[in-house]
């Protein structure tokens, strides 16, 4: 596998053009959910402003049945009233007394049932104009948001596109297998494939190197591979370097002599943990969701 210093500075710069499409990539598979946010708090809010006027419906319903009933005892103790002129002995009187006075009692019980139904409909109905007036708000912020938002989708995925053309071109003049490997360590969630030896260590996994693979790392003939993490390693001060690659590359500090000595042991290596170094291509700030400050409607509605 033909590898050199102008394969490996190809390789770095097609790299970062890799980072930056992840982080492009990143930022578009975040705008739909932004924009479902949005669309949430809205459908919540309607949902509430339904269930409020459901509300009243009911209340103005029962309101109703109350009414008649009250119009039906009203007529009775009319009725009632007319036939007491009618009544030739007194017990009979009295029983109709009796009826009227029943009557009138029920129709003072069912106003009073009125009357509170019309205080649950006034705090309905302040609750309606309420929701009503948040809603027509939420309508016109969660619109522009979204307007904002898909122009912003757009952009990122033009941008992405372009970016995705140049870094295509600029791959094509990289020897296939050094891109097959390089490929093949990003498809294992390694973003970083490719990481420079920092004080005789990896530069992403930290392990300490042997002294071998130091010296091809410096040589910049083959690809050389980290032998802990098995991403692509390379030296700055040799690539920096003038002329032959490696003839004038000093070791890495921290070694006792030459690039063949072993490392001191007071460099102690730092395991790789779980989930560990990659890059952290996705690593801008989500704290914020769109939508956010939005009134929280789930709570409200209770008139
Ligand atoms: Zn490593």
């Amino acid at each position: 596998m033909a590898f050199s210093r102008e394969i490996l500075t190809s390789l770095l710069s097609l790299q970062e053009k890799d980072s930056s499409l992840d982080h492009l990539a990143a930022e578009i598979a975040k705008v739909p959910a932004e924009i479902k946010t949005l669309r949430d708090a809205l459908a919540a809010e309607k949902a509430l402003l339904d269930t409020v006027k459901g509300r009243i419906a009911e209340f103005e319903k029962r309101k109703k049945e109350h009414e008649l009933d009250l119009a039906s005892k009203e007529e009775a103790v009319r009725k009632h009233q007319k036939d007491l002129n009618q009544i030739k002995t007194n017990d009979a009187f009295k029983a109709l007394q009796h009826e009227i006075d029943n009557a009138r009692a029920e129709g003072n019980a069912i106003e009073t049932k009125i009357l509170e139904i019309m205080e649950q409909l006034d705090a309905c109905r302040g609750e309606d104009k309420k929701v009503q007036g948040e809603l027509k708000a939420l309508e016109g912020k969660a619109s522009a948001e979204i307007g904002a938002l898909e122009t912003k989708l757009k952009v990122l995925e033009a941008r992405h596109a372009q970016e995705k053309t140049v870094r295509d071109e600029a791959s094509a003049s990289i020897d296939p297998d050094v891109l097959k490997a390089y490929g093949h360590i990003r498809s294992r969630g390694k973003l970083d494939a490719i990481v420079p030896v920092r004080d005789g260590s990896c530069g992403s996994c930290q392990m300490r190197l042997s002294p071998h693979v130091v010296v091809e790392a410096t040589k910049i003939k083959s690809l050389v591979f980290c032998e802990s993490c098995q991403r692509l390693i390379y030296r700055p001060e040799a690539l920096a370097a003038p002329g032959v690659a490696g003839a004038a590359v000093p070791p890495p500090p921290g070694w006792e002599s030459g690039l063949a000595a072993k490392p001191k042991d007071d460099a102690a290596p730092i395991s790789e943990t779980a989930g560990g170094p990659l890059p952290d291509a996705e690593g801008r700030d989500s704290s914020r969701r769109q939508g956010e400050e939005l009134p929280n409607s789930t709570e409200r509605g209770a008139c």
